[in-house]
């Protein structure tokens, strides 16, 4: 049994509909989904999906540059006004840092601030992180080392950094979380993390409808090819893919408490 632990289901993108989204993951032994919110109007959606599905979870946050004109004081009263919408909120995020040539990106002084908030309001309503990250390795483990105590706990998602960031993700008890992105080519940087990572540490997720494995590339990706993924981990940790499944799920269900 597997779970996609991160991924977004209504979705302009796809195809079809969140019914055959589901039904065809079953078919692949996905059996439970966490739904993440990327802004204010998507973390209605997905505590909406949430609660139509009894498989599915979700999560609250604001992705580093979503809602980018908007005053951070609102978008924290509206993650707070979230919470009384569903029982089935199991996480803050997607936040953390984006470091990327965008348009209308939200400037790094306000994403590191932004970050601040959603890691103390996850801290206050005890629900773990879930961690964006892209190019911003250095500022997110000051930044989350900074609020760390004893109540804060999360995941970095899609991860992509080496051996060495992700000792330091786990030295402050954090998870870390593999895509397809390691079926691509030129990413043995990634594969030895795969390779090191404990077993009681890691899962699996899709972030579909993004990032398809190898052999789908610039198609669109679907929840039920997390079984992709933990095949992949199988190979690369040398251990069946039944293991890694029970060990994903398993930790997976620690982690957010499901
Ligand atoms: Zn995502």
């Amino acid at each position: 049994m597997l779970i996609d632990s991160h991924c977004h289901l209504p979705h302009e993108r796809y195809d079809i509909s969140v019914d055959d989204i589901l039904a065809e993951a079953k078919d692949f032994g996905v059996e439970k989904f966490i739904n993440i919110g990327t802004s204010v109007e998507e973390n209605i959606k997905s505590i909406e999906t949430a609660n139509k599905y009894p498989q599915v979870f979700c999560s609250i946050g604001i992705y580093p540059h979503e809602n980018r004109t908007s005053p951070i004081p609102e978008l924290m009263d509206s993650l707070e006004g979230n919470l009384n919408m569903s029982k089935k909120i199991v996480a803050v995020g997607e936040c953390g840092i984006d470091i990327s040539n965008i348009d209308d990106s939200r400037p790094l002084e306000e994403q590191f601030i932004l970050f601040g908030k959603q890691i103390e309001f996850a801290k206050k309503n005890n629900l773990p992180l879930i961690v964006h990250n892209r190019n911003g390795d250095e500022h997110l483990l000051k930044i989350l080392k900074e609020h760390l105590n004893s109540n804060l706990i999360g995941v970095v998602h899609c991860f992509d950094s080496d051996w060495d960031f992700a000792k330091k993700v786990l030295d402050i008890g954090f998870y870390i979380s593999f895509t397809n992105m390691i079926t691509y080519p030129n990413k043995e940087n990634l594969l030895d993390v795969v390779k090191k990572v404990p077993e009681d540490r890691f899962l699996v997720e899709t972030d579909a409808p993004w990032l398809p494995p190898q052999s789908l590339r610039g198609k669109i990706n679907y929840p039920k090819y997390v079984k992709i993924v933990a095949e992949k981990v199988a190979q690369v940790k040398q251990k069946t893919f039944e293991e890694v499944s029970e060990r994903s799920y398993a930790n997976t269900c620690s982690l957010f408490k499901l």
